[in-house]
């Protein structure tokens, strides 16, 4: 039998672990979603618990697998297998995550950034097979990103790079972003950005179709919310809608002009907007791109499904 593959995601509201195929067939997976406040060594500990339940569940050993993979929102230092910062959990300043995992396996144990991990996952087992090369962005509450050239995910100098979110499209922006920069392209176009643009839209007189109480929460506008609004027809959640795809477009395009990368997945919550949402997105980059696309360019949107970051962190164990 072949070796599998054993992924973890560590996410913002979920612990997710999976057994995987090294075709990226899902075996067996469990999901916590009480791992946020949990100190370091404890949530060592629950994912060093979860695999070794899984393996049993499945009557599998660790020597069945070929490796671990990690996958983290925030700052990696790839090599050393570091979070260096990251805004899902509590702490976790330049732990040394990794090697806590790897004391209690054999079997190698791979930490990264989460959006690389799903961009690899996307290059093995889904609308990335048979490129070289492709650039993956998920749009959700942030915008991630992950590059691979040349069939290896190119991580730069610290392991940080495809922070695309984080790169400037409107300097004078009112939005500020997580980094503390104004007009960042997560800050303006994801989900951070909906309850400002949301605001704006009713303070300049618009009205919104959607049914919502008095004194609801604006903060708690999100891509679901805007979806229903598309859904009926409300002018006001097709215009921020159309308004982040038209940002994501110009990432795109600076994307492309950086890189020359063949194939852009788009993956995320917010991609369930849908057509509209896609086709601003395209109309956009091709808008700017005009006659500089020399060989065949494509623009897709991830098939893996709500699975991407688990099977995306298993699939880092095959890239060595
Ligand atoms: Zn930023």
């Amino acid at each position: 039998m072949d070796k599998i593959l054993c992924g973890v995601d560590i996410g913002g509201t979920k612990l997710s672990t999976a057994l995987v195929k090294q075709d990226g067939t899902l075996i067996d997976k469990c999901i916590d979603c009480d791992h946020v406040d949990k100190a370091e060594c404890e949530l060592i500990d629950q994912i060093v618990y979860n695999i070794k339940k899984l393996l049993k569940k499945n009557s599998l050993q660790e020597t069945d697998l070929l490796g671990i993979g990690i996958g983290c929102a925030g700052h990696i230092r790839f090599r050393d297998g570091v979070i260096i910062t990251t805004s899902n959990l509590k702490g976790y300043k330049d732990y040394p995550l990794r090697e806590a995992v790897q004391a209690n396996f054999r079997v190698p144990v791979i930490l990264d950034n989460d959006a690389n991990a799903q961009a690899y996952g996307e290059f093995k087992f889904g609308n990335g097979k048979g490129y070289e090369s492709m650039v993956f962005l998920t749009i959700s509450t942030g915008i991630g990103a992950g590059i691979i050239i040349n069939n290896r995910m190119y991580r730069g100098m610290t392991g940080t790079a495809g922070e695309f979110g984080h790169t400037i499209v409107e300097p004078e922006s009112p939005l500020t972003c997580t980094c503390g920069n104004r007009g960042c392209l997560m800050a303006v176009a994801c989900g951070m950005a909906l309850p400002h643009l949301y605001r704006q839209k009713i303070a300049k007189g618009m009205i919104s179709k959607l049914d919502l109480p008095k004194d609801f929460d604006m903060s708690k506008i999100d891509g679901k919310l805007l979806k229903q609004g598309l859904d009926i027809g409300d002018t006001v959640s097709k215009e921020i809608i159309l308004e982040s795809g038209r940002y994501v477009g110009i990432g795109i395009y600076n994307i492309f002009q950086a890189l020359n990368p063949p194939l852009v997945v788009l993956g995320g919550g917010l991609m369930s907007w849908g057509d509209p949402y896609l086709a601003m997105i395209k109309s956009t980059f091709y808008a700017y791109a005009r006659d500089m696309i020399f060989d065949p360019f494509k623009i897709t949107v991830s098939t893996i499904g709500p699975d991407v970051g688990v099977i995306g962190a298993a699939s880092l164990v095959l890239e060595t």
